[in-house]
Order: C-alpha cells, then structure tokens, then sequence
C-alpha cells in the first residue's frame, strides 16, 4: 500500500533528493567509488559544496552583503551561535514555541535577553503581534513556524533591529527578505536534506564583532572564510540538500513552491473545518502551512485512538501529534504531494462517515 509521510521531521523529501543520493552512494559523480568514502577535498565534492551554495543564494535572492554556510550540530547549535556571534550586551526574543524558549535559554548565557512577548500562557496556540522591540538590541529573533504547536508568522514584524530567525521548519517554502536579517538558519531534516546539516545565512559585515573570544568551531566567520570546508562537512547530507535544491529549481522554485503549499494547507484545513469530529488548534489567522496541528472535537475525543488506527491502515504515517499538544499533526513541507494531503483527507471524511 501507498505510504503518506506526514512526520514532522526528520521528514519526507522528493523522489529526486533520494533516488540520486542512493545512486550517488554507489558510484558518485563517475568516480567509480561512494560518496561516502571519498575526500571532502576532492574537486567533485568541492564542486557539490559550491552548487549547493550558489544554489541557496539563487533560490532565496541572497544578497551580497550575506553569505550562505553548512554547518554540523542542527538547528539547535544555531541556539548558541547566534548570541555567541551576535550578541554584544542585549537581545530580544520572540518566544513562541519550545524551539523559541530553547533558543533563549541559549541567549542568556551570553548577555541581556530580553522576551519582547509570549504566548506560553495559551500552550503556544497563537503568534503574539503587540509588543515593541527595544531599539538597543542588537538583534531581534524570531521563530518563523513553530513545528510542534502549528503557527506561523505570516507577516514579518516591522521593527527598529536586524532580525535573527530559526527557519527550520518553513525555508524554502516562501519567499524571504534575506535582507532584513542578520541571521537565518535552519535545520536540514524538515525542508531539506536528511538530518546531519544546518544552513545558515549570515550577512557577513555582522561578523566578528562581539565583546568575546569564540571557539574556532563556533565562529560564522570561520566558515564563511573556509567556504563551509573548515573541518569535514557532512558530505551525505550537503549532497541530498543540493538534489533538493535542484528539485525546488525545476518545480519552478520559491513562488512555486509557496503556491502549492497554500493550496495543501487549504485543502487539509478546510477539512478540519467542516468535519464535525475533529478541530484545529492554532489560531486560525497564525496557522502553519507546514504544520497542521489539530485534536479531536471534545465530544468524540474517545476516538482518538481508533482514528490513529484507522488512519495508519489507510497508509497514513507519522501523524501523532507531539505529546505537549496532543491530537494530530500533519507535516505538510515542500516535498509533499497534494495526494498525498487528498488521502488524508478523505481519510478523515471516510472515519467521519463510519462515526456519525
Ligand atoms: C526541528 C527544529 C529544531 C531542532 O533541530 P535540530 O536539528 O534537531 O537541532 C529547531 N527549531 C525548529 C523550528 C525545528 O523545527
């Protein structure tokens, strides 16, 4: 039977990412060996690195003030680079997601954090919009989509300092004003690549500027200098990163992207809607297009189970939702087709059908 990959991450990529990372695994670019045991140094990954990036810079419109690097840790080693590298006395924070507060307890090792707003009172269900940013930060940071609780920030808050932002779970699936920030990074395993590698792109000039000395490793700097081949990369993942990004080329990339994302999202919230078993749980104007979060309508929240049965008996995977919201979450990114959603939600109206 057909399987729907709905996981939050790691998490489904195209066809393309993986069929060519498996050949490539085999016998990488004609070298007659796998990409797995050969040099970093060697002109055939150097030249996978350098498209990779190139590729990035051209699909977000990176502008020259700013560069793109792969580094290993995930996203949450961004947690402690970034106010590693950025942080000179204060910075604000948005605090809208476990990621977001794992970030800031980051932060606070390094200086003044300051928590502009919060929307943990409501178990994170919506984006906080009034608060003001304190116009001696030096840097404003943000989590765009907010994986585990299903929000995301659609329109990017007009404030007096460069942004930062925790990217992992949307880049790639709209466009950005790259301009606008001293700091986007992202995890690979959500939009991109198989877990291993984190993208981040750093507007260059912000660079060596902080009140401290930083480790060789942790220093932006250093591989931007380096052209992400400091130390070892993860050659695998920066490779299926790089199928990925051709992939997003050829389906017409960023604005093609974000159209059938917002068609997919359409379809599955609209179902949620008007099926009288389930409910959404975001705030309907702060809802992810990547991540939908939704629960049982409390009058049938005994059915929870069964429908988790149900649905994984009509090749629905990974659409638990995490336990601090419960219910369901399906994880709808780039590589998801609409079928895929379309299964899902007949899914839904078929167990509606059976119940009521
Ligand atoms: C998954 C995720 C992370 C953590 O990523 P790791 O690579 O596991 O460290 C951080 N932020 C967001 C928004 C995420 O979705």
């Amino acid at each position: 039977m057909k399987k729907h990959n709905f996981y939050a991450g790691p998490s489904i990529l195209s066809q393309y990412t993986i069929k060519n990372t498996a050949e490539a695994i085999l016998d990488f670019a004609g070298t007659g060996l796998s990409l797995m045991e050969v040099s970093h140094r060697g002109k055939e990954f150097v030249a996978v690195m350098d498209e990779a990036r190139a590729l990035v810079k051209d699909l977000l419109d990176v502008p020259s003030t700013h560069e793109v690097i792969f580094l290993g840790g995930g996203a949450s080693l961004q947690f402690c680079m970034a106010p590693y590298n950025l942080l000179k006395t204060k910075a604000a924070y948005l605090d809208t997601g476990t990621w977001a507060s794992k970030a800031i307890k980051e932060a606070l090792l390094f200086g003044a954090v300051e928590v502009v707003a919060s929307s943990k009172d409501a178990n994170y269900s919506y984006i906080p919009k009034t608060y003001s940013v304190p116009e001696d930060s030096d840097y404003f940071h943000i989590t765009t989509n907010n994986t585990i609780f299903g929000t995301q920030i659609h329109s990017i808050p007009e404030v007096p300092v460069p942004l930062a932002a925790d990217m992992s779970s949307d880049i790639f699936s709209r466009p950005v004003d790259v301009s606008k920030y001293d700091l986007i990074y992202a995890g690979a395993q959500k939009n991109l690549a198989p877990s291993g590698v984190a993208i981040a792109i750093v507007r260059t000039d912000a660079l060596n500027k902080a009140p401290r000395p930083i480790p060789t490793m942790l220093n932006y700097a250093t591989h931007v200098e380096k052209e992400s081949m400091f130390n070892t990369p993860p050659v695998v993942p920066v490779f299926a990163a790089l199928q990925t990004l051709k992939w997003y080329r050829e389906q017409g990339g960023i604005p093609a992207l974000e159209k059938k994302n917002a068609a997919k999202a359409a379809l599955l919230y609209e179902e949620i809607d008007r099926n009288r078993l389930f409910k959404g749980t975001a705030a309907v104007e702060d809802r992810s297009l990547m991540n939908v979060c939704f629960v049982m309508n409390p009058d049938y929240a005994p059915l929870e189970a069964e429908f988790n049965t149900f649905a994984s008996a009509a090749g629905m995977v990974g659409i638990k939702g995490h336990r601090s919201v419960g219910g369901f979450r399906a994880s709808l990114y780039n590589a998801m087709p609409l079928e895929s959603v379309q299964a899902l939600v007949q899914t839904m109206k078929d167990f509606e059908r059976q119940k009521i």
